[in-house]
């Protein structure tokens, strides 16, 4: 999904999150979460070539090249369930509930929309691949597989 898509999905996550827990402070956590979750590309962006973006396009387009390695270490779903824990036992403050639930929406959103292997937000499947690129763009992942199994 696409920052546009994001910020209208968290608006709308936030909004009825601010509704259910009658805080705004943690409405906007929820806000921000579902969207700030993303800047983990930046930070591979910066991995990768040991520089800022010079401009979302810029950023857009290094996401979409379909070669290299990419960590995502924010889009993780072991994470996510070390995070949700946290906040279960720790009985953390609502603000960090809020961010929380906007990065987990944003992530299940990232799953139905983006074409990723069905377990590609695992980050112990990421890992044990060596962080390939093509996990993210699961037909090119698809198309390199049968092709290695062709050449067998
Ligand atoms: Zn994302």
């Amino acid at each position: 999904m696409m920052l546009s898509g994001h910020i209208i999905a968290s608006g709308v996550t936030a909004a009825w999150f601010g509704v259910a827990t009658k805080s705004p402070t943690a409405a906007a956590a929820c806000f921000l979460g579902g969207i700030f979750i993303d800047l983990d590309h930046a930070f591979d962006f910066f991995l990768m070539r040991k520089r800022v973006p010079r401009s979302y396009v810029e950023l857009v387009d290094f996401c979409k090249e379909p070669t290299g390695k990419i960590y995502l270490f924010l889009h993780s779903y072991e994470l996510m369930a070390l995070l949700w824990a946290t906040c279960f036992w720790g009985k953390l403050p609502l603000v960090f509930v809020g961010a929380l639930f906007g990065m987990s929406v944003h992530l299940l959103l990232d799953q139905l929309t983006n074409p990723v292997h069905p377990v590609g937000y695992f980050i112990s499947y990421r890992i044990k691949l060596g962080f390939p690129k093509s996990v993210f763009l699961y037909n090119q992942l698809a198309e390199e597989t049968a092709s290695t199994t062709r050449n067998l």
